[in-house]
Order: C-alpha cells, then sequence, then structure tokens
C-alpha cells in the first residue's frame, strides 16, 4: 500500500511547501515480500538450526537442482556471490594473467572487475543503444580489426594478451543478442560466460534462458536481485558436467579429495541458510516477475497518456523475448535534477550506473579515454531507474509518472 509520508520528513524550503510528499514510493521495498512469505520460510530456517548442518547440506543440493531446472540448464552451483560467480568462471576456464576477456563497459563494477582479479585483461566493447547491452557488431568490429591469429592463438594487438572468451551482461534484466555473440564465440573458438546476475529468468527470443547458453552462466542473489537472498549469495550454471565438476572442486579450495589440491581454489560455497530461503522463494519468482511485468506496461501505459513518450526515453524490451524487469530504466533530459525533483517528492531512483567501467580510477592503466565508448557514456549520463518492484501499487506507478510529468512541464 501506498505509505503516508511520516511526521519525520524534513520539510522541504517554504518556497516549494507544495511539493511535501503525499505518497512515498521506494525504489525497492522488501518488507511486503518478506511479509508474504514469513510463514514459509521461518519454518525451514529453524530445521536448518536445529539441524546444525549450515555447510553444502540438502538445501544446497535441492536448491541447486531446482535452479538448473528453472534455468534450462544441466548443472547449477551454488557460490557465495554473483561477483565469486564470476571469478569462479575464470577460474575454471583458466583464464589468467596473459589473457583477455571481451565484456561491457556499461554493467555493475563486478563484471570486469572479476576478469581483472582473475589476472586478465578486460577488453571493452561499446554497447547498444536500446538496450543497453553490449553490441555484437562492435565485438565482432573488436575481433576482425583489433586482433590476430598467431600460431593458433587470438591475440589482441595493441595490448598483447590472448582473448579467451566473452563475457556479455544481461543488463537490468533482459537478454543480450546470444545467437549473435554465441556464432562469434563458435567462429573465434572463445568461451562464452553470461553475467545472468539481473536476469534469472529472462529469455532470449529463441526460447532459450538465460545462463544456458553459454559455457558458464553466473547469477546473483544479492537482495536487490530479482530472486534475492537474506544476504550473499549467488549460483554458476553450465551444460557441461566436467566443468560443473571443475568448479565444484574449486568452491572448496580446490581439494578433492579433502586436503589433496591439484588446484588452488577458494571459499566460494553457498550458505545453507541462504539455499533454504532461496529454494522457497524460487517458488515465487515467476509471479514476482509477472508483477514487475505488469508494472513495466502500467508505465508505459502512463506516460503515453502524460504525453512524455518524446521527452524521456523508455526503456525498449525486445520483442518475443521475455525482460524480467530487474530494473525500469529510463533516459532523461537533465537527468541530475530530475533524480534531485523526484527525491524531494518521496520517489526513490537510482543511476546505474554513473562511471561507465572503462573510466573507473582502478582501470586507469588500461589507457582509455574519455569519449571511447560513446554510447555507455551516453548511457551513464541520461539514464535513471524507476521503482519497479513486484509489491508496487497502480497509485504510486501514477505518482512517479505525475511527478516527471511536473518536472518538465
Ligand atoms: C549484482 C551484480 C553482480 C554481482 O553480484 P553480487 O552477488 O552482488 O556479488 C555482478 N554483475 C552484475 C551485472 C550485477 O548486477
Amino acid at each position: 500500500m501506498p505509505q503516508i509520508a511520516d511526521a519525520q520528513t524534513p520539510s522541504p524550503p517554504a518556497r516549494s511547501a507544495a511539493a511535501v510528499p503525499a505518497i512515498k514510493v521506494p525504489l525497492l521495498d522488501l518488507r511486503g515480500q518478506y511479509q508474504a512469505i514469513a510463514a514459509e520460510i521461518m519454518p525451514i530456517l529453524e530445521k536448518v538450526c536445529e539441524s546444525q548442518q549450515f555447510i553444502l547440506g540438502r538445501y544446497v543440493t535441492q536448491f541447486e537442482s531446482a535452479a538448473a531446472d528453472y534455468c534450462g540448464c544441466r548443472e547449477a552451483i551454488g557460490v557465495s556471490s554473483g561477483t565469486d560467480a564470476l571469478l569462479l568462471a575464470c577460474m575454471a576456464l583458466g583464464i589468467g594473467p596473459g589473457d583477455a576477456v571481451v565484456t561491457t563497459p556499461y554493467s555493475f563494477f563486478a563484471t570486469a572487475g572479476a576478469v581483472a582479479r582473475a589476472g586478465a585483461r578486460p577488453l571493452f566493447c561499446d554497447v547498444d543503444a536500446a538496450s543497453f547491452n553490449i553490441d555484437p557488431a562492435a565485438v565482432r568490429a573488436l575481433l576482425e580489426q583489433h586482433c590476430e591469429r598467431r600460431a593458433g592463438e587470438l591475440v589482441h594487438r595493441s595490448s598483447g594478451t590472448r582473448v579467451r572468451a566473452l563475457l556479455p551482461v544481461h543488463l537490468f534484466g533482459q537478454c543480450v543478442d546470444m545467437a549473435a555473440l554465441r556464432a562469434l564465440a563458435l567462429e573465434y573458438r572463445l568461451r562464452l560466460i553470461e553475467d545472468a546476475a539481473q536476469a534469472i529468468g529472462a529469455q532470449c527470443a529463441d526460447g532459450a534462458r538465460a545462463a544456458s547458453v553459454g559455457d558458464v552462466g553466473c547469477l546473483s542473489f544479492f537482495p536487490t536481485k530479482n530472486l534475492g537472498a537474506f544476504g550473499d549469495a549467488g549460483m554458476c550454471t553450465t551444460q557441461d558436467a566436467s566443468l560443473a565438476e571443475h568448479m565444484r572442486v574449486l568452491r572448496v579450495h580446490g581439494g578433492k579429495p579433502k586436503y589433496y589440491h591439484a588446484f588452488i581454489g577458494g571459499n566460494f560455497r553457498l550458505d545453507e541458510l541462504q539455499a533454504a530461503v532461496l529454494q522457497i522463494k524460487l517458488r515465487h519468482l515467476d509471479a514476482w516477475t509477472a508483477a514487475r511485468a505488469r508494472n513495466a506496461e502500467l508505465y508505459a501505459q502512463m506516460f503515453s497518456r502524460a504525453g512524455l513518450v518524446e521527452r524521456i526515453g523508455l526503456p525498449a524490451a525486445a520483442a518475443g523475448a521475455r525482460h524480467v524487469w530487474n530494473q525500469y530504466v529510463i533516459r532523461a533530459e537533465r537527468r541530475d535534477a530530475l533524480r534531485a525533483y523526484l527525491t524531494q517528492r518521496g520517489v526513490g531512483t537510482e543511476i546505474y550506473y554513473p562511471v561507465p567501467l572503462h573510466r573507473q580510477q582502478c582501470f586507469a592503466h588500461l589507457g582509455h579515454a574519455a569519449g571511447e565508448f560513446p554510447i555507455a557514456e551516453r548511457a551513464a549520463a541520461e539514464s535513471l531507474a524507476l521503482p519497479i518492484f513486484p509489491e508496487l501499487q497502480p497509485q504510486q506507478l501514477q505518482y512517479v509518472v505525475e511527478c516527471i510529468a511536473a518536472f518538465y512541464s
């Protein structure tokens, strides 16, 4: 239900007294979802506590098998976070120093961070303006124009690194054009890792689910994702049984049998308590996704009725595919002023992401200049995420649209 602003809300300056928010619309509020399922979850948590089996117990196994089915994958390996899923994928595929991974400059930091932590170099390619996802044409241009075959290896000319993999991100809940990337991976003999942290349940136009197409799919169950744990959690998926086995060994420090280490792994385990929560929540995911899609549809209708579709860029969902709307991201003129205006009126927003990855200070050594990936840079300057979570009421969406209309009028 819409919340009435409480008496503690600081009063805005007198000259804008009319702007006291009547309704509050947070970017995300997980309390309603929890209340609806608390009665299902608490008894399971008690069971785990009574068993005192906190590490790799039956709930991890059960959740892995349910999540593998849900994603259309043969295998799923529960891990400690989405970030660790990406790192584990790189490690399992033997990506390390001297290697390069082709990825997007417009994502959460962990995408390129994991590549760098594996010791490899992120090679950025610009995104597509409509979907914000990596543009397969830009990937092809990079591989054709800036790389060459030397002794059977694909070498990125200017850095001298071996190009090993493509790492697309299904940003905001919408699938990358995986058919095109898979064709490129086959043609150039590259591994394909999907960052599906924001996209569990999303489908490509051909019906393939996010995290089921590449060599490894990486999921995050961070609380703000569509399937959120009660803390950090993640998963690697694959169709390849031997790769799955390798990831399972690397998840426990690379020891198999225990205390005998042919490989250096890490502690990448998914907690039993988190698996118990996630296993329950997975049963509700399709209903929550449907509510997100309904909210996206309502926004589109409301923005159109308010005459705003010329003014702001609405997110485009590719026809025939399944967008799961982890975020509803518009493009806005005078974005920062709009955001301040909405904050003052009780509407929560966020900027995903203000600094594209190639412009992050920690990647300065890669030598990318401003303007090198102009579509990603423009997206970083214009994008604004609006509230889209399943429990939102139509009046709350209407209020968001009215506030935006008022800002531009
Ligand atoms: C959330 C996220 C991650 C990292 O997941 P964590 O579980 O928070 O470590 C990686 N990539 C993308 C695109 C994400 O949105």
